[in-house]
């Protein structure tokens, strides 16, 4: 690998895409001229812990910074928060600020991550949650009402995995919670529905309120308060409401750029976009899916740290192209989920454990190729799996078919797949 070593690489993101780009460049003998730059007025911080830690209250955002903050000037990083980009100009490979500061680049990363989808008109101006602000903003809100005796209701729109999270982040710190969901299932958009079932459970167990196929008419101020419509004539009144309904990859100066977009920024297994000298990485980016074929767009902490990594491997010249297998977790009331792979492609789920209580393993297959897994307190089980989706397809039935499959031995036995595949 020949590592360049001068040059500047400027790259777009103060996320963990980004974050991990710069931290990466640094690692693998890059001595040049590294800039992070990002619209976001923090340093980078963790962002999972906006819809749990930091939302209740449980951690302070200092405790969420990714690395303390003198790492970036030590590590010779120029960090510029606080600083937008408005537009990059591939012809002559510069970046425009808003402020009408411009700076040239020799690679430039694109890490814009995604913009919370919104609910217009309607519900333009509600809270939404994704960056430390808005933690503040709405533990400001909640406040407004602690502070007058009462306890607050929270109206949460989206029964996704950022709209349950906050559900239970709000409940924990005692405030009267409604989820409303406009699909069947709360969670269904990520899990099976027996899982999704059990989450529901879960949270009306611990006084959530939750209401699917809730389709929101109107939503108006009641005094101080908000309230919100379904076309069924149903009617919520909240002091709070947070939509959480999915994110939009932040596409718009790529786009602009004349760059290769199609949801999300479409780049190579080696993070390349269609401009020469830029890459994509993180949320943003639609890669190739070298495991089942076709491309993806994946929303993920662990991915996006990974693929920023691998842009910038990618820029030092390396030649592993990008495979990781998805793996992601949730955290609700204390219970930690995690997923791996691509459990919504199945077609046969078989559960073993109590969903309820766990632990339990919950394994996804499609025409007996495991696709997903997904695990309460099985965490090296689900780490397994990774390696078993990507590497062993072909899974022996009697291998599943017992009362505790146990994944991480599985893995350990690559040859019991090859004989399968070769039958
Ligand atoms: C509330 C919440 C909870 C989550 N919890 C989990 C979890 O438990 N587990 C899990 O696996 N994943 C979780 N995720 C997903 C995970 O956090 C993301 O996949 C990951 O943070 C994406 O990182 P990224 O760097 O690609 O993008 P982002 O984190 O979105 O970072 C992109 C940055 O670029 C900035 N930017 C965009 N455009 C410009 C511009 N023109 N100029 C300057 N800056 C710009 C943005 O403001 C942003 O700061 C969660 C996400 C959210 C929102």
């Amino acid at each position: 690998m020949t590592v360049p070593r001068s040059g500047r690489v400027v790259i777009v993101g103060t996320g963990i895409a980004g974050a991990s780009a710069a931290r990466t460049l640094r690692k693998d003998g890059f001595a040049g001229s590294i800039v992070l730059v990002g619209d976001d007025p923090s340093i980078p911080y963790r962002r999972p812990m906006v819809s749990k830690e930091l939302l209740s209250g449980s951690a302070v955002a200092a405790k969420a910074h990714l690395e303390p903050i003198t790492f970036w000037a030590e590590q010779s990083i120029e960090l510029r928060v606080g600083a937008t980009v408005a537009a990059v100009d591939t012809a002559s490979a510069r970046v425009e600020f808003d402020d009408g500061d411009s700076l040239s680049y020799e690679t430039l990363i694109l890490a814009t991550g995604g913009r919370p989808r919104r609910l217009d008109p309607i519900l333009a101006d509600a809270h939404t949650l994704r960056h430390l602000h808005d933690v503040t903003a709405l533990r400001a809100a909640f406040e407004r009402v602690t502070s007058t005796g009462a306890t607050p209701s929270v109206l949460i729109v989206g029964g996704g995995l950022v709209g349950m999270e906050a559900a239970a982040a709000a409940r924990t710190m005692g405030a009267d919670v409604t989820v409303l969901e406009m699909g069947e299932r709360v969670l269904e958009r990520v899990l099976p529905e027996p899982i999704c079932a059990s989450y529901e459970r879960l949270h009306r167990d611990r006084g959530v309120a939750v209401h699917t196929g809730v389709r929101l008419s109107r939503v108006d101020a009641q005094g101080a308060r908000t309230r919100a419509v379904a076309v069924d004539g149903r009617e919520w009144l909240a002091d709070v409401v947070i939509v959480a309904v999915g994110m939009t990859p932040d596409t718009e100066l790529a786009e602009n750029a004349g760059l290769l977009v199609d949801d999300g920024i479409v780049v190579d297994e080696f993070c390349a976009t269609s401009a020469v000298g830029v890459y994509a990485a993180g949320d943003v980016a639609r890669f190739p899916n070298r495991i089942l074929g076709g491309t993806e767009r994946v929303e993920h902490w662990n991915h996006a740290q990974a693929h920023g990594a691998a842009a910038a491997r990618a820029v030092l010249g390396a030649s592993a192209p990008y495979e990781e297998v998805p793996w992601c977790w949730t955290n609700q009331f204390g219970r930690n989920l995690q997923i791996a792979g691509w459990p919504g492609l199945g077609t046969e789920l078989i559960v073993r454990g109590d969903l309820d209580a766990g632990p339990f393993l919950a394994l996804s297959l499609a025409d007996d190729r495991l696709v997903g897994v997904i695990g309460v307190g099985r965490p090296r089980d689900v780490r397994a799996a990774q390696a078993l989706i990507a590497n062993g397809p072909y899974l022996p039935r009697d291998a599943l078919d017992g009362d505790d499959p146990n994944l991480v031995a599985l893995a350990a036995e690559p040859a019991r797949f090859a004989a399968v595949a070769r039958e």
